[in-house]
């Protein structure tokens, strides 16, 4: 396995692989068993296999946890390792952003703007911004994302089609904890407490997802119920929404096929989660 950190190099070894396809999955570290499932999901594509491992300080607000996000390099590389990954690209912030107070932006506008955007208004922006880098810094053919982050997937592959990139972006279910708890490096700042009650968010997606199947009430009623019983929970609820899954826009009555996002504080440590809902 090649550990790289500058740019040149990596597009020297690329280079020899270039006959074959390249597949991408773009991480920040602390690998997980939801990451090693997109690198298997990316093996199925393609043996030549590249991870990059990048805390992008653009996505991060001021008061976010850029600063204290876990970075366990030498365990990820040893997971990476027994997956037989053949590239991990791990640049210094100054290889990817040589002036960091004044670089181009690459914008994805309204959506970039909803749901978790009204809450991290800098997110989305930092987000198009790292991946259409890390696209034309490798050129993958595919490129992995996870549905857990369901909102980031939307906007990747809005920027990929407005850009005329030409990258498939393919999308690898949800790993959970076997509560029902999403997968998430930032599940470690949860106390055991909070920990036992984080599966409150699973629980209340599918609640709302068998409510919508069996039509009993009104979209916004199933949603105020949603946040005032996750609130008396202890959360910290910035949204429940329900969205058409392909546009995102607020779901119709007529819609088939939705998505149930949530996000919501539990402490200080901020989860979020969605389901898909197929309606007959
Ligand atoms: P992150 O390191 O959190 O930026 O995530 C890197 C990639 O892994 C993104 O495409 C995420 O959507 C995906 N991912 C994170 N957690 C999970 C999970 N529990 N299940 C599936 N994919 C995930």
């Amino acid at each position: 396995m090649l550990s790289i950190q500058d740019i040149p190099t990596l597009r020297q070894q690329l280079k020899k692989v270039h006959d074959q396809k390249i597949v991408l999955v773009p991480t920040m570290g602390n690998l997980h068993q939801g990451h090693l499932e997109l690198v298997t999901r990316a093996q199925s594509y393609s043996k030549q296999v590249i991870v990059s491992i990048f805390v992008n300080p653009l996505q991060f607000g001021p008061n976010e946890d850029f600063a204290t996000y876990p970075r366990t390099l030498e365990s990820d590389l040893a997971k990476l390792q027994a997956l037989n990954v053949p590239f991990v690209f791990t640049p210094r912030i100054e290889d990817i952003y040589p002036q960091l107070d004044n670089h181009t932006q690459v914008a994805v506008p309204k959506i970039s703007d909803d749901l978790c955007g009204i809450f991290r208004p800098h997110f989305f922006y930092g987000v198009a911004t790292i991946v259409c880098k890390l696209f034309n810094i490798v050129q993958p053919d595919i490129a992995i994302f996870g549905e857990k982050d369901f909102q980031q997937l939307h906007i990747i592959k809005k920027m990929v089609q407005d850009l005329c990139l030409p990258i498939e972006i393919v999308a690898a279910p949800t790993v959970r904890e076997s509560d029902g708890l999403a997968m998430s490096s930032r599940n470690q700042y949860l106390s055991n407490e909070f920990r036992v009650q984080a599966n409150e968010i699973y629980q209340t997606l599918e609640n709302i997802k068998s409510q919508l199947l069996t039509k009993q009430n009104s979209y916004a009623e199933i949603i105020s119920n949603a946040i005032s019983n996750l609130e008396n929970k202890n959360f910290k609820v910035d949204y429940i929404s329900i969205r058409d899954k392909n546009t995102l826009l607020p779901a119709q009555k007529e819609d088939a096929e939705l998505v149930i996002l949530i996000a919501a504080w539990l402490g200080s440590t901020r989860l979020i989660d969605n389901m898909t809902v197929k309606l007959c």
